[in-house]
């Protein structure tokens, strides 16, 4: 077995298969699958994953392994497959599905440089660059007008070659450690040869002499308020010694966790559970769905089955929602298990990621709490599987590989033979529908744990408001109970929808609307630059004086920013004192917490935001809760446009009132008299799911049908159309009877980063070679893909329609 099959790095679909290496001696011991290696390709050296072993090769001049990365496998032999399955279930790239597997500071970094191979002078300019060094970064050369005519002559002439290198980003933390060097007495004795105006090293012997233990050195120097070069004095007299310890970036103080013990489970958790404690007993695998509303008391059933689970030796993966990833939620996990709990968001530094990272890898922890790519948490011995809130979109990625990490829960359950548990108020269709067949087995949590009742809902029409001449994004309702709370020093939350917020420009005298000059949409007003940019590409512009369509100075921004009502907010109620959370405001790292944090302690009355202040957050001293435009979703082009309303509109009612205080919702719409509307106002999850599965059924829609979205890209106009028509030509003539092709037709986005973008959607019951078909026909377009920069996506399970 002295050979290696090895998956490289090079993202390319016509690479996307195994290469054989030879296995050098000096690794033939160590190396195993799963393994990261550096590998000669081409002129290059890439990194590549080792996927297995063989003895026999159909090439002959097999080139070595160059360097092996890893000393135990990153992937495990369950990961190696999983990575396999995930390439070939979402019609991905292996190389893709193994790198998102793994933390990104485990992806090679690539450099080039020029190596000077002689001592004789060269050219003028060559040696200007090389400036005396024998090697130089290739974006020096970059930088310069030297001609690369030049220096293809000098590598010709065999002076210079261009070296390919590859970096692993992987830094471990280390910290210094100071111990003593001698025993007490000693110290003691040296302590009185030091000259007497060297009363610091005297402090920090003296210290040594009451703690003879070693101290991390940053610790030393604040305590003692001593410096480097004092410890650096003792250590050059060896009466110290300095070590270097690898250390863990714990995001965490575990210890600030208060301890919490299992609650005595209600009647309704009990039936809920213990159909998933049979399960876990028995290693078997099942699907449950928990159906219940915020409070019901969800959160304490994965709690008591993980703590099955821990007993049984196994390992346990939650994933949330990386927004409602908060606080909160961190220390319902840590304040049960403590230290046996790694968390994996998007928050944490690369590093930090990193380490929670290992000390799963390491099995020093048995339960991990993470966003989607928690999923692929290298444990290798899972007793459960929970995804809380299952219906969040965020569980699609929406990126190669374009997965859904229900999907992938599903999957390693299998073989696990572990139960995997989706829990949410809200579920999806097609989670409900699965376990209305008996697919996924169903427990319903009907009461909130303290019994108290969801909020009352009142829907304020606003068509009315406008006849009366409120003009206002607030109804005279919701300012008068706001005004109420406000006295009574009760919070608010306010919620206004991610798609409602845009601010756009448009001229009051001709209608022109300002779009970004790169992407079919329109440009977004920016309050605090004055600019306008786009949402999709990074494009900016200042806000114009003139139409630059008609010249009238008439031009204004539209919409509703969260700015805008934040200020239209102040003045109404001029005593309010908001805090507003949107993209803007929560950019910097622990911003979102800050803020958070503040309203909690009541420096705020009322907390603004989009869809993120929606989710997992649980504020005691919040009475009312607010949607401002619940229709501003209703009307997109997605069919899921009605569910989504549904969902948001049932979680922002779950804000208030939690508590001791009765809470109550307001929520404003153009539409009153829309099902989704009316029924999330009763809580009526099951009506609403009798209506809108009719709907489905009518218009063949997901979860009747199964759909495929297959997009296409390219700066030419012409060669989009033409390809997208021919791949629904080649798909149409291969389908089953039944099976719909839509389109083609231009995206919802047409145009974005100049690249103009039309889809054909497949629409079907039962295609069992589908992913095979889909496959052949593309690779008719690698050479366009190759060298012509003609982009294919295919999503096997599209979330995102717009
Ligand atoms: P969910 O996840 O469904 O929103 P939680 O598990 O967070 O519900 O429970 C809501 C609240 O009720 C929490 O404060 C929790 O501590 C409490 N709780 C949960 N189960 C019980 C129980 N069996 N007895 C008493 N309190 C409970
Ligand atoms: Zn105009
Ligand atoms: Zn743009």
């Amino acid at each position: 077995m002295n050979i290696a099959k090895v998956i490289v790095d090079v993202p390319a679909s016509s690479i996307n298969q195994t290469f054989d290496y030879l296995i050098p001696e000096k690794y033939a011991d160590i190396l195993v699958p799963g393994m990261r290696v550096i590998v000669p390709f081409g002129p290059r050296k890439i990194m590549g994953f080792v996927v297995g072993q063989t003895s026999e090769s159909s090439f002959d001049s097999l080139k070595e392994i160059d360097e092996v990365l890893d000393l135990t496998p990153v992937l495990t032999r369950e990961l190696l497959d999983l990575g396999k399955w995930l390439a070939e279930e979402t019609l991905s790239l292996y190389i893709t599905a193994f790198q998102v597997m793994l933390p990104q500071v485990l992806k090679a970094r690539y450099k080039k440089e020029l190596e000077r191979l002689t001592d004789e002078t060269l050219s003028q300019d060559l040696e200007s660059l090389f400036a005396g060094r024998d090697f130089v970064p290739y974006e020096e050369l970059e930088d310069t007008n030297l001609s690369y005519s030049k220096v293809q002559q000098a590598i010709q002439d065999g002076d210079v070659t261009v070296n390919y290198l590859v970096k692993s980003r992987v830094t471990k933390k280390q910290v210094t450690m100071i111990k003593p060097n001698r025993e007490s007495h000693l110290l003691e004795e040296a302590c009185q040869e030091l000259p007497g105006n060297a009363k610091k090293q005297q402090q920090l012997l003296q210290y040594f002499i009451e703690n003879p233990y070693e101290v991390e050195q940053n610790i030393l120097i604040k305590k003692l308020k001593t410096t480097r070069s004092v410890i650096k004095a003792l250590l050059d007299k060896q009466l110290l010694i300095a070590s270097k310890k690898e250390i863990y970036r714990n995001p965490y103080e575990d210890s600030t966790f208060e301890k919490t013990e299992a609650l005595e489970l209600t009647k309704e958790q009990q039936q809920a559970i213990t159909p998933i404690r049979n399960s876990i007993r028995q290693n078997q695998h099942d699907v449950f769905l928990i159906h219940g509303v915020t409070g019901s008391g969800k959160t304490e059933i994965y709690l008591q089955a993980i703590q099955d689970v821990i007993k049984q030796g196994k390992e346990a993966i939650v994933l949330v929602p990386e927004i409602s990833l908060t606080p909160q939620m961190v220390k319902r996990f840590k304040g049960r298990f403590g230290s046996n709990v790694a968390v994996m968001h998007s928050a944490l530094s690369s590093g930090e990621k990193y380490d929670e990272w290992r000390r799963i890898h390491r099995k020093e922890v048995q339960v991990v709490v993470g966003a989607r790519s928690a999923i692929f948490a290298p444990f290798e011995n899972i007793g459960i599987i929970i995804i809380d809130e299952e219906h969040e979109n965020s569980y699609k990625q929406e990126d190669n590989p374009r997965y859904h990490a229900r999907d992938v829960a599903i999957h390693r359950g299998e073989i696990h033979q572990c139960p995997v548990v989706l829990g949410s108020a809200t579920p999806t269709l097609e989670s409900y529908a699965r376990a209305h067949k008996g697919v996924y087995k169903l427990a319903t949590l009907r009461k909130r744990t303290n019994e108290k009742d969801m909020p009352d809902v009142e829907i304020v029409d606003m068509r009315n408001e406008l006849h009366e001449g409120n003009r206002s994004m607030f109804s005279r309702t919701l300012i008068e109970k706001m005004e109420h709370r406000i006295a009574k020093g009760e919070q608010i939350v306010l919620l206004l929808n991610r798609r409602g917020y845009s601010t756009f420009v448009m001229c009051r005298d001709c209608g022109h609307v300002k779009e970004c000059p790169h992407c079919d949409i329109a440009l977004t007003y920016h309050k605090n630059s004055n600019r306008l940019k786009c949402h999709y590409c990074s494009y900016e512009e200042p806000m114009p004086v003139f139409c630059p369509s008609c010249n009238s100075d008439l031009i204004r921004f539209f919409g509703t920013g969260t700015q805008r009502i934040e200020e239209s907010l102040v003045q109404l109620i001029p005593e309010a004192r908001v805090i507003r959370m949107d993209v803007d405001t929560t950019r910097g790292k622990g911003a979102h917490e800050k803020l958070l944090n503040q309203f909690v302690s009541k420096q705020a009355d009322i907390l603004l935001g989009t869809q993120m202040i929606a989710k997992g957050l649980d504020f005691a001293n919040v009475t009312l809760a607010g949607v401002l435009t619940a229709d501003s979703m209703l009307h997109l082009p997605d069919f899921r446009s009605s569910e989504k309303t549904f969902q948001l509109l049932t979680q922002v009612s779950g804000r208030a009132g939690r508590h001791d205080l009765p809470g109550e919702v307001i929520i404003q719409t153009y539409t009153p008299e829309h099902y989704s509307i009316q029924l999330a106002s009763h809580y009526d999850f099951v009506q609403f799911y009798r209506i809108e599965m009719n709907t489905r059924k009518t218009f063949q829609y997901p979860p009747y049908v199964f759909l495929t979205l297959i997009t296409v890209s390219h700066q030419n106009h012409v060669t989009v159309v033409q390809t997208a028509q021919r791949i629904a030509q080649l798909l149409q003539q291969q389908v089953e009877d039944g099976t719909v092709i839509l389109g083609p037709t231009p995206s919802p986005i047409a145009r974005m980063k100049d690249r103009y973008r039309y889809q054909c959607m497949i629409k079907y019951k039962s295609e069992p070679n589908l992913r095979r078909t889909i496959k052949k026909v593309i690779r008719q377009f690698d050479e366009d893909m190759r060298k012509n920069d003609l982009q294919i996506h295919v999503d096997m399970q599209p979330y995102q329609l717009m």
